[in-house]
């Protein structure tokens, strides 16, 4: 992947919906984009390691050294699709153009997807590619903290969520003078060191200053190369601050993760799939200043053809309980494939 581009808005990725619909017409133009975005220098056989290669009569790519063929998809998370790349893009147009995220039933609907689990597991599948091995970890002045999220909501529809709450440790970044950087939140076992510790070392890069409370848990974090500042909630009382807000960009995040979990999701969110939800969430707040939704549409896509292939049954932890939808699903609208205009590809003119 060529990490020198900087993607520009109508020529790299779509700028609106009619920009996006005409783009992306066929399957082909799909697989084409796709071609571009995997191999942006041209074709390299993922064999061999080749560079170089010609396209054969069956769409597949067959490499000049070892002779082995390959699809653009092979490989990526497209790999063995049963529904349209058609089908797939515009899934994810609206998984990134939504802005408070996108409910599998409100998939299902708008692109006429027969069943719900197909929906949702195209959502999953979606959702499991914004986690990239490389990510940077977090730097300059970071908040850390552990939150409960998930199970049982006070309230909420009777307590009919099951479950129960899964502990989960927030890192922030806090900006100078005032405002946030990125996030990271992970599902813990416990709050022991034992757990916070490598909480602390995959999330913060060393050499950053990290401000946690004074739960014992975080003691001993400055042999891991930080600068470990714990707030105590005593010396807040002391200062006359607030000590509800010792740690004021963790309880930004958290409250912000809760909101979204119940207002996309209803709260009810089984345990085994918290991690990928708070994923989706960091992925949102880390870039809620971009604000052209074709980037987001663009870094998934880009992410996706870097990424393993993921399969339904991998996703299915509880096939019983993904059947049917909460309520069942209307029917408005049509197709998104239909009406669209054909157009040329605009990324390859230059
Ligand atoms: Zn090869």
């Amino acid at each position: 992947m060529d990490g020198a581009l900087q993607p520009r808005a109508g020529r790299h990725y779509p700028r609106s919906i009619g920009e996006f619909q005409s783009w992306f017409a066929t399957d082909a133009d799909c697989l084409d984009y796709l071609d571009w975005l995997r191999w942006p220098e041209g074709f390299v056989c993922p064999r061999c390691g080749h560079a170089g290669g010609w396209a054969v009569a069956d769409g597949r790519y067959k490499c000049a050294a070892c002779g082995g063929r390959t699809s653009v998809t092979a490989g990526t998370l497209f790999d063995r699709r049963r529904s349209p790349l058609t089908v797939w893009f515009t899934a994810c147009w609206m998984f990134a153009a939504q802005k408070d995220g996108i409910s599998a039933q409100s998939l299902q609907r708008s692109l006429e997807i027969g069943s719900y689990p197909t929906a949702w597991a195209m959502l999953h599948r979606l959702r499991s590619v914004l986690v990239g091995p490389g990510r940077e970890r977090l730097s300059g002045t970071v908040e850390v903290d552990e939150t409960y999220i998930g199970g049982e909501e006070p309230g909420l529809r009777g307590g009919l969520a099951k479950g129960k709450k899964a502990l989960v440790g927030v890192a922030v970044e806090v900006r100078e003078p005032r405002g946030y950087g990125r996030c990271r939140m992970a599902i813990l076992r416990d709050g022991s060191a034992a757990s916070l510790h490598p909480f602390v070392s995959s999330h913060v890069e060393p050499g950053a200053r990290v401000v946690t409370d004074g739960w014992t848990g975080y003691h001993g974090i400055n042999e891991l190369g930080y600068t470990h500042e714990p707030r105590s909630q005593r010396a807040a009382r002391a200062r006359r601050d607030d000590p509800g807000e010792l740690l004021p960009g963790v309880h930004r995040v958290a409250s912000l993760a809760k909101r979204w979990l119940l207002g996309t999701h209803q709260g009810s969110v089984e345990e085994a799939h918290l991690q990928s939800y708070l994923d989706k969430f960091v992925f949102r707040f880390n870039r809620r200043r971009s604000r052209n939704r074709g980037m987001v549409f663009y870094r998934v896509l880009e992410l996706a053809v870097a990424h393993d292939p993921v399969r339904y049954r991998d996703l299915v932890v509880d096939p019983q309980a993904k059947q049917a939808p909460p309520a069942p699903p209307g029917r408005r609208g049509h197709p998104p494939t239909m009406d669209r205009p054909r157009a040329g590809r605009p990324w390859r003119t230059t």
